[in-house]
């Protein structure tokens, strides 16, 4: 999006950057398939990545109404592919299908209701070598003094919610002339980094 655009060789970077995509199936349950908040799937008998039961977050995620469950089951895509592609009731189906093949729920008829959440870049793909590629458009975006990368994509970082929102809280101070700070310092050690900077 950059106005004159940025050298071939940082564009080409940028394009060997690659997201991952996401869809989230969320179904209304009659009944409590499992007593943990999440479940993490690896079988490659199933294509489900990871099952969550809200009602086992709080009951009251489930209306606190008995016997309902909230359940999300996510799977990982890549547009235009044949999960990504799939009908909505497809997916639905799917992942009832998934559910009763790993003994979860009896019955298909146990879904009340359900809807699909696609979301495309969900996930920043950190392959062997990425590092070089983000190298060079961090090193041809640290002269601009008006431009701050922030965030997960922002900054092609697999960050949680806490980290990405403490690389913004970073970039507001520097923006408002409170110091230098620099948000790509950002990791796990956060509170270590804000003890360095004194504030
Ligand atoms: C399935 C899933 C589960 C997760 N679970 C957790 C969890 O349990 N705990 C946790 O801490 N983190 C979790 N995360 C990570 C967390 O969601 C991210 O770290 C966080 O949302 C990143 O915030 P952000 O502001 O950088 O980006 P985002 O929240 O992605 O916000 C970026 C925004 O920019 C908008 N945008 C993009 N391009 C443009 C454009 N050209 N013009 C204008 N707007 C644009 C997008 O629409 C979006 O609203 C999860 C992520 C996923 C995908």
């Amino acid at each position: 999006m950059m106005d004159p655009p940025p050298p071939d060789a940082v564009l080409a970077a940028c394009r060997a950057l690659q997201f991952r995509d996401h869809l989230g199936i969320h179904i209304k349950l009659q009944g409590v398939p499992f007593p943990d908040n999440w479940i993490y799937i690896h079988s490659k008998e199933v294509k489900m990545a990871r099952l969550s039961n809200y009602r086992n977050f709080s009951p009251v995620m489930a209306g606190s109404v008995a016997e309902i469950s909230p359940v999300t089951a996510e799977y990982f895509a890549t547009r235009g592919d044949s999960v990504w592609s799939s009908t909505d009731e497809a997916l639905i189906a799917l992942a009832l299908q998934e559910m009763k093949q790993m003994k979860l729920i009896r019955s298909d008829k146990q879904a009340l209701a359900g809807f699909v959440v696609r979301s495309a870049k969900a996930y920043p793909v950190m392959e062997i070598g990425y590092e070089k590629h983000i190298g060079l458009v961090k090193s041809w975006l640290k002269d601009f003094e008006n431009l701050l990368p922030i965030g997960r994509s922002g900054m092609f970082k697999y960050n949680n919610q806490d980290h990405a929102i403490a690389t913004g809280l970073l970039a507001a101070r520097s923006a408002l002339g409170l110091g230098k700070f620099d948000p790509w310092l950002v990791n796990i050690d956060a509170e270590y980094l804000e003890e360095v900077n004194g504030r």
